[in-house]
């Protein structure tokens, strides 16, 4: 081996470290060969002299990328024991790639000068102390560096450029695969073709990703491996909420090819370690973007309306997408007086309200308030029909006109535009072509002047297609009037659901403000509509919930009056003859009867008869607790018989009240004198 000589009897009584390395595992896996070569190296350290038990073999970076040190642990072990000076030499394959980045071959060459160690490969042995070798290592590394630069830039053009022709061919999503021909089909298989449809489906019917998971459940997707052992094999696995982002989010399926949806970046974390990260980039920077490509599941409109509604459903992103509940401008009210978003709450019984929550943050302002969701629900719901009356709308479709006429105008413009710019390119290039070739001044001049024509055209030529692009699909007028007739219908249907009426609603309003008011009976509330109008309302203030009206006197005398001596079901009736209603205008129930007894502290008339007494009443003769009464009644020591309203009548004898005494006196626990009268006991 050339350089053999270096190899000292110093060397050969330390260790010789190979060092293996292999990128990726699909190296290691189908390059089989240069790994066998690798572990040949600890043959060629015993044939360089050195004792079998001293060669040993680093081969835990096998399958671990090389760019950086950080994750590979034999590469640091390396390092290490180099650094302990037990190392007589390092064996690699190619010691000029031992690190991929020049920084870590740098670090090794200066720790094996420094502890004289020597590094071997199959050109020969370098010795890191001597100038020429040192150099010689240097020089290597660095062109080895240059050449990946160089191979990888090739590459990553001639992929480029098979990419923008829409030729590179990527693995395709499930429902996708291609022909024998190469080209992108549907998958042939119906059971994967229904999956794949069923998820735009679901999508279209639930509104987000996580309710076509729910309508998914029990059932599998399917999923194409590439790759390892299962290469191209279709398995089935239950839908998860990131495979179905996947598929809404993935172009291919409206028949788009793309290429560089995502991008990878080098990142440096906490501990110094370089990391790289993969983030998708933003539809308006993909590189290539080829739409009718193939076909697809659904058209690219729908794409984008995917888009917009993952969009708004993306809580973390600030979206406030529409719930479940009953209160319909849930995530669109605002707090007139902070400026903050108010919350739904929602108190059982499905009643609903509005809250500003910005005493949380110590931003309450006098003007913020609280409101019960049905009466702003009520007026919002008002005010979207009354917008959407068939002379409303008859008023919009001819605005419509309008606007649509305009746009035609627009793209005729831009029509006339692009063929102005096309003519006068034509001018040009007809200028340049007759010019003498030999009067090279006018020839660069003209053809100068050619080149800009041309770009103009590409530029009329985009605005033409930006034009037409913006122009917004009108349904006809027939359909749109007979929805607006059948709407009022439509909303108050017990099969519309909240979450529809929401949408609804969010179609025409922006959002929804309750503005600070001084007079608290009353309530404003702004609308603001997605077409820049706003209109005020102001409403009568709902009472608070939880605080009744007052009851009216004559009902409260009767209570107060009969309540001591007449049951809650007698006072109802009574009631009710007298034609008498709560403060909110219902006829009496026993509940309403219940609160004005606890309001008033109007007492229930006893249940007890003859000779029975209540609990309270017992209690009360005994010094007692009523605990202690009931107790003995639960343990059988003293009868009790219990009404129909639930309460304990006990018949009562002076033989009764005899025996609870001496229950009492006997009890050290009722009666601590009893406890003390005992002989202690003493050791
Ligand atoms: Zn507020």
């Amino acid at each position: 081996m050339n350089g053999e000589h270096k190899i000292t009897s110093g060397h050969r009584a330390r260790t010789a470290l190979v060092y293996l390395r292999q990128p990726t595992l699909m190296q290691v896996r189908e390059h089989t060969e240069s790994t066998l070569r690798q572990y040949a190296l600890a043959d060629t350290a015993i044939a360089l002299g050195w004792a079998p038990r001293d060669v040993e073999v680093i081969d835990r970076d096998l399958g671990l990328p090389g760019t950086s040190a950080a994750h590979r642990q034999g590469f640091r072990e390396l390092m290490s024991r180099v650094c302990l000076g037990e190392v007589g030499a390092v064996l690699g394959l190619e010691i000029s790639r031992l690190g991929r980045s020049n920084a870590d071959l740098a670090r090794l060459a200066e720790m094996a000068r420094l502890t004289s160690t020597l590094l071997i490969d199959s050109d020969g042995v370098y010795d890191l102390a001597d100038f020429n070798d040192w150099l010689v290592l240097g020089l290597k590394s660095t062109m080895s560096q240059a050449e990946l630069h160089i191979m990888a830039g090739r590459l990553q053009a001639a992929k480029r450029a098979a990419a923008e022709r829409g030729e590179l061919r990527a693995p395709l999503p499930v429902g996708l695969v291609y022909d024998d021909g190469g080209m992108v089909v549907t998958d042939p298989d119906a059971e994967v073709q229904a999956a794949a449809a069923d998820i735009f489906a679901c999508l279209l019917a639930a509104g987000s990703a996580y309710g076509v998971v729910a309508a998914f459940a029990g059932r599998k997707f399917p999923q194409r491996a590439y790759g390892g052992a299962w290469a191209g094999q279709l398995r089935w696995a239950p839908l998860t909420h990131h495979r179905v982002l996947q598929v809404l989010k993935n172009p291919a399926y409206a028949g788009a090819y793309v290429y560089g949806r995502c991008v990878t970046r080098k990142k440096i974390d906490a501990d110094g370690n370089v990391r790289t990260v993969t983030a998708d980039l933003p539809r308006a920077q993909w590189p290539v973007l080829i739409k009718d490509h193939h076909p697809g599941y659904i058209t690219w409109e729908e794409y984008l309306a995917i888009e917009a509604r993952l969009a708004a459903n993306h809580t973390g992103g600030g979206a406030r997408p529409v719930r479940e509940g009953t209160a319909l401008c849930q995530g669109i009210i605002i707090c007139g007086g902070c400026g903050g978003p108010m919350a739904a709450n929602y108190h059982g019984d499905d009643r609903a309200s509005y809250e500003c929550h910005s005493h949380r943050d110590g931003k309450k302002t006098p003007g913020c308030r609280s409101i019960t969701a049905h009466a702003v629900d009520d007026a919002v719901a008002g005010a979207l029909l009354a917008a959407l009356t068939p002379e409303q709308v008859a008023l919009a479709l001819a605005a419509a006109g309008e606007v649509t006429s305009q746009h035609q105008r627009t793209s005729r413009a831009a029509e006339l535009a692009v063929e102005r710019a096309r003519y006068e390119a034509d001018r040009a290039e007809r200028a340049f072509s007759q010019v003498e070739p030999e009067n090279r001044l006018v020839a660069r001049t003209l053809e100068a002047r050619w080149e800009a024509k041309l770009a103009a055209l590409a530029d009329a030529g985009q605005a033409l297609a930006a034009a037409q692009d913006t122009l917004p699909p009108l349904p006809d007028r027939a359909s749109l009037e007979k929805l607006a007739a059948g709407l009022p219908a439509l909303w108050h249907a017990p099969t519309t659901t909240p979450r529809d009426r929401k949408r609804l609603l969010r179609t025409l309003i922006a959002d929804v403000t309750l503005l600070p008011e001084a007079n608290r009976a009353k309530a404003r509330i702004g609308i603001r509509w997605h077409t820049g109008a706003a209109d005020e309302i102001v409403i009568d203030r709902p009472r608070p919930t939880g605080v009744p009206a007052p009851t009216p006197s004559p009902a409260t005398g009767l209570i107060r009056e009969l309540g001591p001596v007449t049951s809650n079901t007698g006072l109802v009736t009574l009631l009710a003859q007298r034609g008498y209603r709560t403060g909110a205008g219902r006829p009496f129930d026993i509940k309403a009867v219940q609160w004005v007894r606890h309001a008033y502290q109007i007492p229930s008339p006893s249940p007890c008869r003859g000779t029975e007494i209540s609990v309270a009443e017992a209690a009360r003769r005994l010094a007692c607790s009523p605990g202690v009464v009931y107790y003995w009644t639960e343990t059988g020591q003293l009868d009790a018989r219990r009404s129909p309203g639930g309460r304990l009548c006990i018949p009562w004898t002076p033989a009764t009240e005899a025996d609870c005494r001496a229950r009492i006196t006997s009890s050290g626990h009722l009666n601590p004198a009893a406890r003390r009268t005992r002989p202690r006991q003493h050791r």
